[in-house]
């Protein structure tokens, strides 16, 4: 069969194919090195999937899907573990907002803890006394997680020492964000994008370093030490695996939670009532799940990327100046069922923090209500791919339901 969606490229002598969706769209050598080396490791299942947001990452590519059989890579989830995207539609339309939406804005900012822990300079929002009582959904979200919390904190102490309740309705600092968006029909939406907080970074870096020592004790050379893997079969395997999901939870709670908190900060105000229960979708672009693949049970890890199961929805953001998409799924059996999480960056955040001015970003975020200072040029719409590309080169993978337009960015 033709297969003219996608490019294949072969890894060497011992890798499984590369699989890649990004027809139009850049890639860089590194990335494409680090793509190779993932799919050299003996236990890749068929071929890996690139979406076309690829872009060098840490610990394996942004922008791929790595199918195991009888491994997991740590890594290759990362730190934010379930980090991923929520979007709900409200029954406001463009007409029901007031003309200056730095209102809006503010009180998003108040409801939801955003920035650095409280404690280190620069946390922005909720004032501490919230932050020592948790509002009531809080605790409720809490008490269902908190069983397997002290199951896993056995295993990983370093948990406990985290501020785990509390980061729950957190949206953290850097990438992630929350926005009021206008769709085609203009009717309003709430998106947000954020993850597991200090919780998964706690697991994330437990487990990291814990298969670096597996690897050191059985003699085991690897092409980049971000590799290191925990085989099936092992404690160490069984233990990832289950805070991992566990931190893949509280990612999607955490979501809801700070979903909750934003509807409230809206109806203070806008005084029109409206309701929220109308179209919702809440999606990790960075976990690990067991699933069914040609014929198989696999392990398939999404390193910035979604689910795109057939009928499925998903989230696809743009940037802080960029249009972003709710697509629907196709369910494109060699990308594993997969879309890109994003439009992707292509460049560093160095780079482009010496690249573009506060002018710069000023002019790219026009009539956006947003921050427009010099610690946000880092996440200058310029600094990722085109959308519209993007978009096309996975026609075959998604498509589109909703586009939707940012009018207020809340920058974590
Ligand atoms: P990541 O999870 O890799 O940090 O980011 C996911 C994607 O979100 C990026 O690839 C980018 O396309 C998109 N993105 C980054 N910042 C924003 C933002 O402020 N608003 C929207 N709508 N999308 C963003
Ligand atoms: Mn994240
Ligand atoms: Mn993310």
């Amino acid at each position: 069969m033709k297969h003219e969606d996608f490019d294949v490229v072969e890894a060497g002598t011992n890798g499984k194919p590369i699989k890649m969706w990004t027809k139009g769209v850049p890639v860089e050598d590194d990335a494409m090195q680090q793509l190779k080396n993932t799919a050299s490791m003996p236990f890749i299942y068929k071929h890996i999937a690139v979406m076309p947001d690829v872009h060098l990452g840490k610990g394996s590519t942004i922008g791929s899907v790595i199918p195991t059989l009888g491994a997991v890579i740590p890594a290759a989830v990362g730190v934010d573990i379930g980090c991923g995207m929520m979007a709900a539609k409200t029954t406001l339309f463009a007409s029901d907002l007031p003309d200056n939406l730095h209102g809006i804005r503010t009180a998003i900012e108040r409801a939801v803890p955003h920035g650095m822990s409280p404690k280190t300079r620069g946390f922005r929002g909720r004032d501490k006394g919230s932050w020592e009582n948790p509002p009531k959904l809080v605790d409720r979200v809490w008490a269902d997680l908190k069983d397997d919390f002290e199951a896993i904190c056995e295993k990983t102490p370093h948990l406990a020492k985290t501020n785990h309740y509390r980061h729950l309705g957190t949206l953290g600092s850097g990438n992630h964000f929350i926005e009021l968006c206008l769709d085609e029909n203009q009717s309003v939406w709430i998106m947000l994008h954020s993850g597991s907080r200090g919780v998964g970074n706690a697991i994330g870096t437990h487990y990291i370093e814990q298969a670096k020592k597996d690897m050191e004790r059985h003699f085991i050379r690897l092409p980049d030490q971000d590799l290191s893997y925990l085989p099936e079969g092992t404690q160490h395997y069984d233990d990832y695996i289950q805070a991992v999901e566990w931190a893949q939870r509280f990612a999607r709670m955490n979501r809801e939670v700070m979903m909750q908190n934003v509807i409230e900060a809206l109806r203070t105000v806008i005084r029109k009532p409206f309701d929220t229960h109308v179209e919702a979708v809440n999606c990790h672009h960075n976990y690990v799940q067991r699933e069914h693949h040609f014929g198989k049970n696999v392990l398939i890890t999404r390193k910035g990327a979604v689910s795109a199961k057939p009928g499925q929805l998903g989230i696809i953001p743009g940037s802080m100046g960029a249009k972003s998409f709710i697509v629907r799924g196709k369910g494109h059996p060699e990308s594993f069922d997969s879309c890109s999480h994003g439009a992707g960056r292509t460049m560093s955040r160095t780079a482009a923090k010496k690249r573009f001015t506060i002018e710069d970003q000023i002019a790219a975020t026009e009539g956006v209500e947003c921050r427009k200072d010099a610690d946000v040029i880092d996440e200058i719409p310029m600094a990722y791919k085109d959308i519209d590309a993007v978009m096309q080169a996975q026609e075959s993978l998604v498509e589109v339901v909703h586009t939707l337009k940012q009018v207020v960015c809340v920058k974590g």
